[in-house]
Parts: C-alpha cells; structure tokens; sequence
C-alpha cells in the first residue's frame, strides 16, 4: 500500500535549517489564519501565503507537485474535504465552516510541512469537537516522537486516541519523512500497532499528520484528481507539525 522511501537522518546544521523553513511556514499559517471569515475566497488566502512566501526569498513544494500538477501554494480543503483541496476565486468561505489549510515552505533546499484546521465563525459543537480531538492527537503523536520509540508506537498513539473520542483517522494518506524531499522514509500511518516499524533515531525529520473524520474512516478523490473527501460527506479534519527526533525531547520546527 504505501511506498518506502530512503530515510535521510539529517546533521545539527541541516536541522537549524528545517527550523528555519519551521518558521517560515508558521508565518505563513499566521498570516492565512488572520484571513479566516466568510466571504474570503480559498485564492485570496492562497495568494496571501504566496506573498509571505515570496518576502522570504521561499516557495511551496506543493506548487506543481504530482500529477495533475499541483496549481497552487497552498491547500485548501473546507468541512467534508479533508485534504489538498484546490485553492479557487469563486470558492468562498462561510460562516460555520471548518477550514484546513496546508502548506509547505522550501527554505536551502530544506522542506518544512505543516498544516492546520480552525473554524470560521462559529461552528457547531461537532466540528468544534473534532478541531480538539485533531490537534490533541498531533500532540499525542509528537509526544512518541522519541529515541528508542518506534513508528508503530506513534500511529498506535494517535489511532488510540482519535477512536477513544469515537472520531475515525484515515487509512490511505500518512505522515512522512521529510527534508530535502517533501517525501522521505519512514511512512509514519496514522493507525497501527504499538512496538512495531522504524526504529526511531535523533536527526530523523517528520511530518506527523492526523487527518480526523466524523463519520467513517473513507475517504474519495473528487475528479479534480486532487481533493480529497469523506466518503460520507462528514466533516474532516487535519493538523501536521514537522518535528526532529533528538536525544531528548522531541522538536517541533514548524513553529514560529
Ligand atoms: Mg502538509
Ligand atoms: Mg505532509
């Protein structure tokens, strides 16, 4: 099912240098967050992204990536699209949706991936209770992200929590190596077995990302060949950080 691709442990220098495109990358959540009304279109949001991106000498990984390839900088996916929703002038956001944006900054040749989920408006009290459980299971995750731990336990961590909550997590899409690529070794799923896969060691580079869903763990790309959306049109959720494995604890690069 899913691809193994080379793990890259990375040096103290090359990880200052994720850190770097960490922060980038929080500015550019910061700044889409602030835009985050109804009315807003998913292009205006993109186009801001770009701007911060664009001030820092920086572009997205995402913009021509795959096939179709990829048109924009970041992804926008709202309510029942749980991830890489295209960024479009006439789609507007409304009062009462959930948002998730996605967005990837390339910094000397480093790649930093992170994402974010957050309301517009007032939402109801199931999608506020997904935006929780979502972003607590990242944290959850991120706290197994420890010398001597395996992937396996990081997935289990997550799958454990999501379900404890009654909420599904996704079983195609993962979380992934990243570096010099935007995808490396090791595929971190987000269900699994405590005590099983990759062995964890400090200079390894993640990006975790829960992707959470309401109703049933099916997911359907829509024809745009992109988008992805709950089988059963129920709302989604996604939160991904960027961490380094140290000797310690774990590091989160994808913060300001
Ligand atoms: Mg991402
Ligand atoms: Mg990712």
């Amino acid at each position: 099912m899913f691809h193994e691709r080379r793990i890259n442990i990375k040096t103290p220098a090359e990880i200052k240098i994720m850190r770097e495109a960490g922060r980038i990358n929080a500015s550019v959540h910061a700044k889409v967050r602030e835009l985050l009304q109804p009315g807003v279109t998913t292009a205006d949001l993109n186009a801001a992204a770009e701007e911060v991106l664009k001030s820092h000498g920086c572009v997205s990984p995402f913009k021509g990536y795959g096939h179709p390839p990829f048109p924009a900088s970041i992804t926008v996916s709202i309510n029942d699209e749980m991830v890489h929703g295209i960024p479009h002038p006439k789609r507007k956001l409304k009062e009462g949706d959930i948002v998730s944006i996605d967005c990837g900054t390339v910094y000397k040749g480093f790649v930093a991936d992170s994402a974010f989920s957050a309301p517009v408006g007032k939402v109801s009290p199931t999608a506020k209770k997904l935006l929780e459980v979502t972003e607590c299971a990242l944290n959850v995750g991120i706290e197994q992200m420890r010398k001597g731990k395996r992937t396996g336990d990081i997935s289990a961590a997550i799958q454990k929590y999501v379900e404890s909550h009654g909420l599904h997590v996704t079983r195609e899409y993962t979380g992934h190596g990243v570096g010099k690529d935007m995808h490396e070794g090791p595929q971190v799923p987000n269900i699994g077995a405590a005590g099983t896969g990759i062995l964890l060691k400090p200079g390894m580079t993640i990006a975790l990302e829960p992707m959470v869903l309401v109703g049933t763990y099916e997911t359907r790309v829509l024809p745009d060949k992109w988008t992805v959306v709950s089988a059963d049109g129920s709302l989604t959720a996604h939160f991904e950080h960027t961490i380094a494995v140290t000797e310690g604890e774990p590091q989160i690069l994808t913060v300001l």
